[in-house]
């Protein structure tokens, strides 16, 4: 089940130490069509990134992002510079086996290191294929175990104990579990997960930087409380002196 504690997990906890941070930003920033803007803020995001390049280990890219840039800038964020970074596409994939399949080819032809799905769309046909083929084309998988949003206590986390045993049978390389809630980061590592764990909830949504992390989280997610800012470097150095390797 875990033959894939190399690849994603490998260079994600390599990335981390050697640039002594448990930092990953969550980039979240986009622009509206009509608005024309598109090429600004892709050189609005290089002078972030750049701006960031010692002080974070990863970028999760979401949803507002990718439809904003399109997949030929983004290739062109993710390849043409030398950032260093892993780069997580958090898709939170939440469909049938077929087309999970189709949207990780497209990933993987971007560059991405890994991809993020949902796990309560069950295992057979569904987080299993999304697994084979992050695999196939040499990308690691994440999946959602439980949501940060007050929310996600309503429905998803009361199937917490089956999204954990679906996304563990299927094989992923970690979760996205909740530093808003760490009482599951400690029960996923109290059962000896040995997976990542990457931690959204610090900052804007109010849960302090370290906190994650103290209950066995790898890395911590966090967007607004950076790239919000009206300084992200000092921001990203407040958060970072609590969240050094
Ligand atoms: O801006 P903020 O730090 O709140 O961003 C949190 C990021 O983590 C967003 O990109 C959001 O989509 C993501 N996320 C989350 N809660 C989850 C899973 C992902 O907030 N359970």
């Amino acid at each position: 089940m875990w033959a894939s504690l190399v690849g994603f997990i490998e260079k994600a906890l390599d990335r981390g130490s050697q640039a002594d941070s448990r930092i990953v930003l969550a980039l979240d920033l986009h622009c509206r069509l009509l608005e024309g803007c598109q090429h600004s803020l892709f050189m609005k995001i290089v002078s972030l990134l750049n701006s960031l390049r010692n002080l974070i280990a990863g970028v999760k890219i979401g949803w507002p992002t990718i439809l904003t840039l399109g997949e030929e800038s983004l290739y062109r964020l993710i390849n043409e510079y030398d950032w260093g970074f892993f780069f997580i596409a958090d898709l939170k994939l939440a469909d049938v086996g077929h087309i999970n399949r189709l949207i990780i080819q497209h990933m993987a032809d971007i560059g991405f290191d890994a991809v993020i799905s949902h796990s309560v769309i069950g295992r057979e046909k569904a987080l299993d294929e999304a697994v084979s083929t992050a695999r196939e084309n040499g990308l690691g998988i994440l999946s959602v175990v439980a949501m940060s949003h007050p929310g996600g206590e309503e429905v998803l986390n009361k199937c917490f104990e089956d999204n954990l045993r679906i996304s563990l049978e299927a094989g992923v390389d970690g979760f996205i579990l909740p530093a808003t809630m760490p009482r599951y980061i400690e029960i996923v590592r109290e059962r000896g997960f040995k997976g990542l764990i990457l931690s959204p909830g610090v900052g804007a949504q109010g849960a302090e930087p370290g906190s994650a992390v103290s209950m066995g989280a790898d890395f911590e997610i966090i967007g607004r409380g950076i790239y919000k800012s009206g300084d992200p470097v000092k921001a990203a150095k407040w958060f970072l002196e609590r969240l050094r390797w």
